[in-house]
């Protein structure tokens, strides 16, 4: 059966933050047309000229509305000419402040978008530009203001703790600024400081030091906490939703289902393979222009490999790994599969296997990496 979600990305920025490892260009002089036509011209090869009916579109990045309101405009309407959003889909477009004017957020909603996912990661200035963002929190309100008067309802935020300079003072108003604002969904990330960002350079140079563990769990348990307190269902470990407005798009991913990847470095897994697309600009569109696809690896995921992942990423999830749909995945419990791992994590208080479904404890959500690489199998 075709996956029914598919995830585009748009590699372009106006800025380059200091803390990320996406693949991801500053727009200037880029070859933003070409490969406006490229993404065209993969989707419909992989289609195969057929309208493609979807429960989950989402366009990432880099930054979709680093994209002119024409450009833009033209990949949603490839889009929508070649898919077909089931009644109650999702399409998700990431926006940064200040980068989505009224015409831009009218143009998306007119082209079937239904959820924005909005780059706030902060509302201190200060912060903002010690981690290489160019826009304001002046200017995350105005775009999320101007989101609402577009008319759209399921808006979802980014924030980030554990910033370098970030106290539990900023952190803590950074959260009530995002209540305020009756924001239904936030997506919270700790730093991780990866190689090849400038974070990691002044990191090697001892220019930057990384917020002790136990500060940064005391940020996450503070948000948990407020977040609770004000009706938030803490549905993933790092994303917290008003009831109805979780995400389905990454409920694909941490579900363990299969999906379309389109776009220079776009990672895909379809028919038991998980691919990834080309990554550089030119070799990406002359890939797609001579060869009708740009997938540069393929894995074919092994039994072991799908089960050890159902395991990382259900877990992810409050409601866990359900035993019935593994089963139905994989022929067998995972009691017999994880015969030592589960019960040595239930007696360490990390997980519970109740009602059916294998969860995290509150314990097991602060230590979850620790948790997951229980589930390797050798
Ligand atoms: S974090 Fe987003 S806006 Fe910043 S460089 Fe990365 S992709 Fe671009």
């Amino acid at each position: 059966m075709a996956p029914t979600a598919m995830y585009v990305h748009i590699p372009f920025c106006k800025q380059i933050c200091y803390y990320c490892d996406f693949n991801k260009f500053y727009i200037d002089n880029q070859p933003v047309t070409e490969y406006v036509q490229a993404l065209k011209q993969e989707m419909t090869y992989a289609f195969q000229d057929k309208v493609l009916p979807l429960s989950s579109i989402y366009i990432g990045g880099g930054t979709p509305t680093a994209l002119s309101i024409e450009d833009l405009e033209t990949v949603l309407t490839d889009i929508h000419e070649n898919t077909r959003l089931d009644k109650g889909g999702e399409f998700t477009v990431e926006v940064n402040p200040g980068e989505a004017d009224a015409d831009k957020l009218l143009m998306m909603k007119k082209l079937g978008v239904n959820r924005l996912s909005i780059g706030v990661q902060a509302f201190q200035n200060s912060l903002l530009s010690k981690i290489g963002r160019t826009h304001s929190a002046e200017e995350a309100q105005e775009t999320i203001a101007l989101a609402k008067k577009a008319g759209f309802e399921n808006i979802s935020i980014d924030l980030m703790f554990g910033l370098p300079g970030q106290t539990m003072e900023m952190w803590e108003e950074t959260i009530q600024t995002m209540l305020a604002l009756d924001i239904p969904h936030v997506s919270a990330y700790s730093l991780k400081i990866e190689e090849k960002t400038m974070f990691y350079n002044w990191y090697r140079q001892g220019a930057l030091e990384p917020m002790p563990e136990d500060e940064e769990a005391q940020m996450y348990e503070k948000l948990t906490s407020l977040l609770f307190d004000a009706g938030y269902d803490a549905y993933e470990i790092s994303n917290f939703a008003k009831k109805g407005y979780e995400s389905q798009h990454n409920q694909v991913y941490w579900k363990n289902e299969e999906y379309f990847g389109f776009g220079a470095g776009a990672h895909g897994y379809l028919d038991g393979e998980r691919y990834m697309n080309t990554a550089p600009l030119n070799h990406y569109i002359k890939a797609v222009q001579h060869e009708k696809t740009a997938v540069k690896e393929r894995h074919s995921v092994s039994l072991k490999e799908k089960m050890e992942e159902e395991m990382f990423m259900g877990l992810r999830m409050k409601k866990g790994v359900d035993d019935k749909r593994f089963k139905e995945k994989y022929g067998c419990s995972y009691l017999e599969v994880f015969e030592n791992a589960v019960p040595a994590l239930i007696k360490q208080g990390l997980l519970i296997n109740t009602e059916g479904s294998l969860r995290l404890t509150e314990k097991g959500r602060l230590l979850g990496n620790e948790v997951f690489e229980q589930f390797l199998l050798d």
